[in-house]
């Protein structure tokens, strides 16, 4: 319709668009294959896009390589200003990139806008860091002599990013890598390659205007087999993946093999601990907006309730309430809690893990199932449900990527812990509970085992200020606030001697 076409032609994109950009340039190889980008939330295609080839990530590669030489002299501060100018044009363009977001994935509106937010806030974050890339000075144990350690920019960091946060994500890494002095090639999910060219158009357009080289800010679609190609390439020093653990694993070997660098944030499993001391409204809406926001499409979306047997009863009564209160349907309209899943894999994947999780002796208390008829014509839009499970049951333990609600019973704080910590993800994890030692112990050594540990909180929504990432099969990655640039620079300790000898460290004697 005329909104979509307004919305689509104010970001930039065209029916067909070209494989790969290094800022103006935007280009393909006559081979390119063509893709048909259909949107989940009605089924309409929306655009099409042609794939890399090897060739054309060769170009990108090459012009970001050279790129990087200039790049890196800029002073942090004026890189910086940089990303205040990308920060105040992500303002401008907040609603028609939500709306793409939310029309291309299939989240809600408001989370289509509340992940442009997300993007201005990484950018507000980044000015202030790029006067801030501090290393410490330390004492000689030399006379005359000077030590220091300084971060300089690392060369190319290549960004492979996850469908369910299309263009945060990519932000996180490229803006903090921007200050820091380093390019970026971002190779988007080709299930939302369309927020990914919006956002390279709303990029080069600032760098245009501040007469910055192409390359800096480089885009190469394509699937698995672009990533497979950056994974492998040392021309790569960093490469930033977010996705599957499946993904994860391949990634790691490929990176580790040529001891090149990788920051991983892979799949969660997350649980929240309600205990017999825990305000039940905020039990409440932690656990259903966590667990049904974004279509259970979140990597820290709430997967697990491990609730005190005190209160389990009257826990599932309120829990099946307020699912019957649930309205499903179109992400745009905002009157809707749960928008579609990503595509028909999704769907299966979903239906799959129901009869699994019957066939492993679950108990569904809210069903799930498939809906169709007006509305639904994508075929995505499923039924929120929740079963009773054991915690150790095989489709527990896994990530399933859609909203199934487990629900698992404990006696003790530390069973409650240990159950929480018994799965092989470790992303975010939270309790509910007004008792001061039951939160500090949560909070502690022998607590959570997670990267994310929240008290009176759930799982899902995380603030750009902090470390965000996860231990053990989450890839122990950790990106955007607090000292999370580190990985993005490589680290010199320097020493000088302003003396008229060289007198050795360890006091060694050396005459000639
Ligand atoms: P996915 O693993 O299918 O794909 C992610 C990206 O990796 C895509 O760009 C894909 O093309 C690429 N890719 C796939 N296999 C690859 C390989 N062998 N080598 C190189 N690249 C490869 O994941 P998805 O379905 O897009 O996203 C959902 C997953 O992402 C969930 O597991 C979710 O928990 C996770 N996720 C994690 C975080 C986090 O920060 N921890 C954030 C968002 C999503």
């Amino acid at each position: 319709d005329n909104k979509t076409q307004t919305i689509l032609s104010n970001l930039g994109i065209n029916e067909v668009n070209e494989a790969f950009s290094t800022g103006k340039t935007w280009d393909s190889a006559a081979e390119a294959a063509i893709h048909a980008i259909v949107s989940p939330v009605n089924g309409q295609k929306i655009a099409s896009v042609k794939f890399s080839t090897p060739a054309c990530y060769n170009k990108v590669i090459v012009k970001a390589a050279d790129a990087f030489k200039q790049w890196r002299t800029v002073p942090a501060p004026k890189r910086g200003d940089v990303v205040r100018q990308i920060g105040d044009s992500l303002r401008k363009h907040k609603d028609d990139l939500g709306w793409l977001v939310s029309y291309e994935m299939g989240k809600s509106l408001q989370e289509g806008r509340g992940e442009v937010q997300e993007m201005i806030d990484i950018c507000d974050f980044a000015v202030g860091l790029s006067r801030q890339l501090y290393g410490l000075t330390m004492h000689s144990e030399r006379p005359q002599h000077r030590m220091y350690e300084q971060y300089h920019p690392l060369g190319i960091v290549g960004i492979i990013s996850a469908f369910n946060f299309p263009v945060a994500v990519w932000s996180w890494n490229a803006m903090l890598a921007w200050v820091c002095g380093d390019v970026c090639v971002w190779k988007p999910s080709e299930k939302t390659p369309l927020t990914a060219i919006a956002c390279q158009h709303i990029v080069q357009s600032v760098f245009e205007a501040n007469e910055i080289p192409e390359g800096v800010s480089c885009l190469v679609m394509g699937d698995r087999a672009i990533g497979e190609l950056m994974a492998n390439d040392t021309r790569v020093p960093l490469v930033s993946a977010t996705g599957s653990t499946r993904m994860g694993k391949a990634v790691s070997a490929a990176v580790g093999a040529r001891l090149g660098k990788s920051l991983l944030e892979l799949g969660g499993n997350n649980a929240i601990i309600i205990s017999e001391h825990a305000d039940l409204s905020i039990a409440l809406t932690g656990a259903v907006f966590g667990a049904v926001g974004t279509a259970g499409q979140r990597c820290t979306t709430t997967r697990r309730l491990i609730i005190h047997q005190s209160i389990y009863d009257t826990f599932k009564q309120k829990l099946a309430h307020a699912y019957s209160q649930l309205r499903i349907g179109n992400p745009l309209d905002e009157r809707n809690h749960v928008g579609p899943l990503i595509d028909q894999d999704a769907v299966e994947a979903y239906l799959q893990s129901i009869d699994a999780c019957k066939a492993q002796g679950g108990k569904f208390i809210v069903e799930g199932g498939l809906l169709s008829g007006e509305g639904y014509e994508s075929g995505c839009y499923v039924k929120p449900c929740v079963a009773e499970v054991e915690n150790h049951f095989e489709i527990v333990q896994h990530e399933t990527f859609a909203p199934i609600l487990y629900l698992i019973k404990y006696n003790t704080l530390d069973e409650a812990i240990h159950l929480q910590n018994s799965v092989p993800q470790g992303l975010s994890s939270a309790i509910i509970t007004n008792h001061l030692r039951e939160a500090e112990a949560f909070l502690s050594a022998s607590g959570s085992d997670c990267g994310i540990a929240n008290v009176n909180i759930g799982t899902s929504g995380a603030e750009i200020g902090g470390a965000f990432g996860g231990e053990k099969e989450t890839g122990g990655g950790r990106e955007s606030g607090s000292d999370a640039w580190k990985v993005y620079m490589r680290r010199q300790t320097n020493t000088i001697n302003y003396s008229t000898n060289l007198p050795l460290a360890q006091g060694i004697q050396f005459n000639l």
